[in-house]
């Protein structure tokens, strides 16, 4: 290709891009006014794994500002090719917490008490305080990360103690809905029920705020039950090539 059809390619991916995140950001306005919640509240968090670094470029482009990955090794190439709000969504293995701590804006999916150490022992390595949410199995879904629910008073009171960490919210992956029933009203009471634990633990814990749930099939569901941060991957790039991601 020449170089001038690099560039009008780029900017047909910007347009389509800054399109789509368009009518994210119009689904997430609609659910937000049904239930009587400012739209501002909700963070949009654009979910680029698998796709290349050129459409990461492209996302900035069209104005999305936080960019999401659910692996660490493609989170730290990425992040090392273009700064962004950077957030690790994914499950997180302790041998890769040091690839991540100082490096996301938030990590999503904090899960156990030995995570809880090493990404504190990190964070004080590098003099950071890093920012987390405690990823919640509200389904108890064999296939998701997560703690129970029943685990996560015990979870918040030792990440919120451990140096280093600063534990601001919940979040959640619903388990796929069966058939006959739509991701949205699948996944509405996984939704209301993080919010209601959010709600219970912000009293101890007042820097409790966020809760990230959410994604391109069930947003309206999440942000009508008080999402402030959906993530969403395929309704903004197109599907995915790997069926399992
Ligand atoms: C892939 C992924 C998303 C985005 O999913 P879409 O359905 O493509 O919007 C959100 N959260 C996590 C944890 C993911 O792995």
């Amino acid at each position: 290709m020449t170089m001038e059809e690099t560039e009008a390619d780029d900017e047909a991916l910007v347009a389509d891009i800054a399109s789509r995140a368009s009518g994210v950001r119009d689904r997430v306005a609609r659910a937000a006014h049904r239930a009587g919640r400012d739209p501002s509240e909700v963070r949009l968090i654009a979910v680029t794994k698998t796709h290349p670094v050129a459409t990461v470029r492209a996302a900035l482009a069209a104005g999305l500002t936080d960019l999401g990955e659910n692996r660490v090794d493609e989170l730290r190439d990425k992040s090392e090719a273009v700064a962004a709000r950077w957030h690790l969504v994914g499950q997180l293995q302790r041998n890769k917490v040091r690839d991540v701590v100082g490096r996301v804006a938030l990590v999503h999916s904090v899960d156990r008490p030995a995570l809880v150490d090493a990404l504190s022992r990190r964070a004080a390595q590098l003099g950071v305080v890093q920012d987390v949410l405690l990823q919640v199995n509200v389904g108890e879904d064999p296939a998701k990360g997560g703690c129970r629910l029943a685990d996560v008073p015990v979870l918040v009171s030792y990440a919120a103690a451990a140096p280093g960490l600063r534990v601001v919210g919940l979040m959640t992956v619903p388990p796929l809905p069966g058939p006959g029933t739509t991701s949205d009203e699948a996944a509405r009471p996984h939704f209301r029920s993080l919010r209601e634990a959010r709600d219970r633990f912000r009293a101890e814990h007042p820097a409790l705020e966020e809760l990230s749930m959410g994604m391109s099939d069930d947003l309206e569901a999440a942000v009508e039950e008080g999402a402030t941060m959906v993530r969403i991957g395929s309704a903004l790039f197109g599907s995915r090539t790997e069926a399992a991601r």
